[in-house]
């Protein structure tokens, strides 16, 4: 450690020694994690406004290590960004994904969709329409009940980006775009891109019963969204108020703890497999 050089140089804090050392184990530790198994998927029910219908789920990836325990996709999906580990992770939880919703359909669960986070470094990976076709024949998952969630972070070239869409669509899968309104590009872009729907980050929904300015932005995308011809579901829903307000704006689509927290896929099951009556 640096902390106590005398020449002044202290720019390596003993903080910072261990963040690099904690961001390089885990980096070591995710390239080993997939080999390990110790990657798991949680499922977060999406829910229709409408009819209170599960229209979907949410895969999201668990990283749960022998010796650190259970980390979190906030802290290490980054990394396996930075260090390209994300490619392999992520067909990973591409493929399970799939595998576990076709099974959930030959079990007689009413079809819903699963939608899988798809990360700016693997959205432009040059084969990536391919790994996804592969995935739905291999898996034998039909197209339609896939759904992919880009965040504005993937349009470092809006042509490429549209085109890699575009083949995606193509496949018959659906496409949104997540975290909506928290990036920094343009709107315009939305009546280019091939998509089926708009996610509203969590962080507008959390306070649209206290800050009358989030509740503006988000009656606001609903408004466009559907002018649009989009589909909008808002995250983060965590209570009864902020479902009446969605529901009043007409918001098609929510999904949070005050439905469900992610679950283990034998949960999943467990809650929607209802044995029809005699
Ligand atoms: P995200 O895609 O925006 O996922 C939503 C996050 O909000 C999830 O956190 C979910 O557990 C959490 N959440 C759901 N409902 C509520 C709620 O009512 N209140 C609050 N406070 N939080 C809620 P999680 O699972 O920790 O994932 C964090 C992020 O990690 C995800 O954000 C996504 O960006 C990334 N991630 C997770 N799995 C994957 C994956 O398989 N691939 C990629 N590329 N990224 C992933
Ligand atoms: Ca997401
Ligand atoms: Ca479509
Ligand atoms: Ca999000």
């Amino acid at each position: 450690a640096k902390e106590q050089g005398k020449n002044g140089f202290q720019f390596f804090t003993r903080d910072m020694n261990e963040t690099i050392d904690r961001k390089s184990k885990l980096a070591t530790g995710l390239r080993k994690g997939l080999e390990h198994g110790e990657f798991t998927i949680h499922y977060q029910p999406q829910i229709s406004l409408q009819n209170e219908q599960i229209i979907g789920v949410e895969a999201l990836l668990r990283w749960n290590h022998p010796e650190w325990g259970s980390i979190s996709p906030a802290e290490f999906i980054p990394i396996a960004e930075e260090t390209g580990s994300i490619t392999k992770i992520g067909e990973f939880v591409l493929e399970e994904a799939c595998r576990q919703n076709k099974y959930w359909q030959d079990l007689g669960l009413a079809p819903f969709r699963v939608a899988v986070n798809i990360s700016a470094r693997q959205f432009v990976q040059k084969d990536l329409t391919e790994v996804v076709s592969a995935i739905l024949d291999k898996t034998g998952l039909d197209a339609q009940y896939l759904e992919l969630e880009l965040t504005e972070t993937i349009i470092q070239n809006a042509d490429t980006a549209i085109a890699t869409m575009e083949e995606l669509a193509a496949l018959g899968v659906h496409l949104s775009i997540d975290d909506f309104g928290t990036g920094y590009s343009s709107l315009s872009y939305l009546k280019l891109f091939p998509i089926d729907s708009l996610k509203i980050d969590q962080h507008f929904t959390r306070n649209i019963k206290s800050d009358s300015k989030d509740a503006a932005l988000v009656k606001t995308i609903i408004r466009m969204a559907h002018d649009l011809g989009l589909n909008v579901i808002a995250e983060g829903v965590e209570t009864l108020e902020q479902l009446d307000f969605l529901k009043t704006e007409q918001c098609n689509q929510a999904q949070g703890y005050y439905f469900n927290r992610p679950l283990p896929a034998q949960e999943i099951e467990d809650i929607y497999y209802t044995i029809e009556p005699a």
